[in-house]
């Protein structure tokens, strides 16, 4: 039975390549960047994250992080403060941050590679540096000069973590009633009470500082999001001289008991407990807050994407493993009394070969909206970067929802390669499909994704970025030929005249609630067709080198097996609300 992790590299290589890494590398921005050192980075990432932090994948789960509510502290697994010390010691947890702060500066696409790696090593360790970089990215935006001196640089390195605290009791997909308040006070600081749950890391012992960036309402606020104001508040108030002082007002009431992730603390926490409330200072400009959530949410959705990705990785590299090893039943045309380890089934190998090509989809997905949002930001001439956040900003609910829905199946085939096995806690493959489910929920619930994708999405520029998107699609199978990937060109042929049918049908429907309807089912389309565009375009580069015959293989299975499932879906994305009414 392997626990093992190897990142996997070859096909890491092969995609940033296809994605363009070497020509984003070379832009303006990213000139600090030796782009030739990024092989080395990444191989030298996987091998810590493969030695050091996987193995604590397993004591995770079943020790769990614990709460004292006396002291309302937080205790992580055995090994986790350690091996997140080693982590902050490498550097890596400011690779993709700005140079400006002590970061690297690497672009994004490196950092997507670096979120794959890491939550395939241990999903729970790598919430942490996760939520931290997002909270970062959100302060370089938009915090002023003051505080970004005093927190980005100890946030990047690593020395003190950073939380996300959006959700609470009554405000989950619907942030537009937060009640926690925050008062101004004469010294240009604010005061905040409330309660937030749900906080990933919000409270924990790998390091002393941790630094919340909370939504809150001053008083008098419009209603709705648009009275919503963010500030950041550390659990220690930082003295002039940056030392920590005193306590801040906040206090971690208790923990969840999950399903999954359970290493990762997820924490109710009170603001302003003892009465005065906590001290928090305004990030950007006043009720603007979600308008600065959103500038990280596109990095932030992307990075759940990359779990779903990074658990289905693991759950195969596992059921590969055991497929070889475990013996039963007899290959066909074997002699009698001969045991054949399940690997040979023809049933065996489509579970596995569905998990590869499934994995090696959503990585192309995930990957190429990771490089567009780079060119979204760094591209040199203005309208490759308007084209790229167009196409970033159609691509993001896609990644997020299929990659992370997807992931969850291929955990689902992990357990039923193991058969019973699976099912018991022993050999791991349960806790994949257990903390795979958390990434369909959290960064905006996959629901939201589609109502995204269906309500805004395809509305912009009129519906010509969709338009767009499917020309680029019927270019690249007009220059297929007929050779070993024509059928795999016909099928995507089908799903792209799929995917306009239902496009012209939900541009045309005069009821949200039809529209609506169809948008889960509409969004899983768009997502097969898309991958598979990447898939094929991902051969067709193959051709002629040692990738080819491997490339081709489950390329071909994607789109001539998987895709029609997606086809098929019109008559769901198209039946309307009535279909789903309640009698
Ligand atoms: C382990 C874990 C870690 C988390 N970490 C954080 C964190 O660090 N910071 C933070 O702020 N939050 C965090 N969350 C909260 C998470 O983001 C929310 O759970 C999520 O946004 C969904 O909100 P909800 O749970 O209130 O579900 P609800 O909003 O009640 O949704 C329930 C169901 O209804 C659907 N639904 C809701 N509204 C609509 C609608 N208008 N149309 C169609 N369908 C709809 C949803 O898709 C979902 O299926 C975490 C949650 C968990 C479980």
């Amino acid at each position: 039975m392997s626990l093992d992790y190897t990142p996997p590299l070859d096909d890491i290589t092969a995609v940033l390549e296809q994605f363009g890494l070497p020509g984003i590398a070379a832009l303006a921005d990213f000139a600090h960047v030796d782009a030739e050192t990024i092989p080395d980075v990444l191989a030298e990432a996987g091998r810590f994250f493969a030695e050091t932090v996987a193995p604590l994948n397993v004591v995770g789960d079943r020790v769990g992080s614990a709460h004292d509510p006396e002291t309302h502290t937080v205790t992580t697994p055995p090994g986790f403060k350690e091996a997140y010390a080693q982590y902050v010691e490498a550097g890596w947890g400011a690779v993709t941050s700005s140079p400006e702060y002590g970061g690297g500066g690497f672009p994004f696409l490196v950092g997507v590679v670096f979120e794959e790696i890491m939550s395939t090593a241990n999903l729970s360790f790598g919430m942490c540096p996760l939520l931290s970089q997002g909270a970062t990215r959100l302060l370089e935006a938009h915090a002023s000069d003051d505080l970004k001196a005093v927190y980005m640089p100890r946030m990047i390195s690593g020395e003190w973590t950073g939380t996300m605290c959006l959700t609470e009791p009554d405000a989950g997909s619907d942030l537009g009633v937060i009640r926690t308040k925050a008062e101004p006070q004469a010294d240009g600081s604010y005061r905040l009470s409330g309660t937030k749950i749900f906080i990933t890391f919000g409270e924990h012992d790998l390091t002393d500082q941790i630094v919340h960036l909370v939504l809150a309402r001053t008083p008098d606020a419009p209603v709705g999001t648009k009275g919503i104001s963010c500030f950041v508040v550390p659990k220690f108030l930082v003295e002039a001289d940056g030392t920590l002082g005193a306590r801040n007002d906040v206090a971690c009431l208790s923990i969840e008991h999950k399903m999954g992730t359970n290493a990762s603390p997820t924490c109710v926490l009170s603001f302003g407990e003892e009465g005065a409330g906590a001290t928090g200072w305004l990030v950007g400009e006043l009720n603007a807050g979600m308008v600065a959530m959103f500038t990280m949410m596109n990095h932030a959705r992307i990075g759940v994407a990359a779990e779903g990705l990074a658990l289905a990785e693991r759950a195969w590299q596992q059921a590969r493993a055991y497929a070889a090893e475990r013996l039963q039943g007899r290959a066909s045309g074997t002699p009698k009394g001969e045991r054949a380890p399940i690997v040979e089934h023809p049933d065996v190998r489509r579970m596995l070969l569905t998990m590869e090509s499934e994995i090696q989809a959503m990585r192309r997905l995930i990957y190429a909206t990771a490089a567009s949002i780079d060119l979204a930001e760094h591209a040199d001439d203005a309208e490759t970067r308007r084209e790229h956040e167009e196409r970033a900003a159609l691509l993001t609910p896609l990644a997020k929802a299929w990659s992370t829905d997807t992931g969850f199946e291929v955990t689902s085939l992990g357990v039923q390669i193991h058969g019973g096995m699976g099912y018991v806690e022993e050999t791991g493959a349960a806790q994949h499909l257990r903390d795979a489910r958390i990434a369909m929920i959290y960064e905006g619930t996959n629901g939201i994704q589609a109502m995204d994708l269906v309500g805004r999405k395809l509305g912009m520029r009129g519906g010509g970025v969709v338009a767009d998107h499917f020309a680029r699609i019927r270019s690249d199978l007009t220059a297929v030929g007929d050779g070993p990937l024509a059928a795999s060109r016909d099928a995507l042929a089908a799903a792209l005249a799929a995917a306009e049918e239902a496009t012209a049908y939900l541009a045309g429907v005069t009821s949200v609630d039809d529209a609506l309807a169809g948008a889960t089912p509409y969004l899983h389309l768009l997502s097969m067709l898309t991958a598979g565009h990447l898939m094929l375009q991902s051969a067709v580069l193959a051709a002629g080198t040692d990738r080819e015959a491997g490339q081709q293989r489950t390329t071909r299975f994607f789109c001539e097996q998987l895709v029609p499932t997606g086809t098929a879906l019109v008559p769901s994305i198209t039946a309307g609300a009535d279909a789903l009414a309640f009698v």
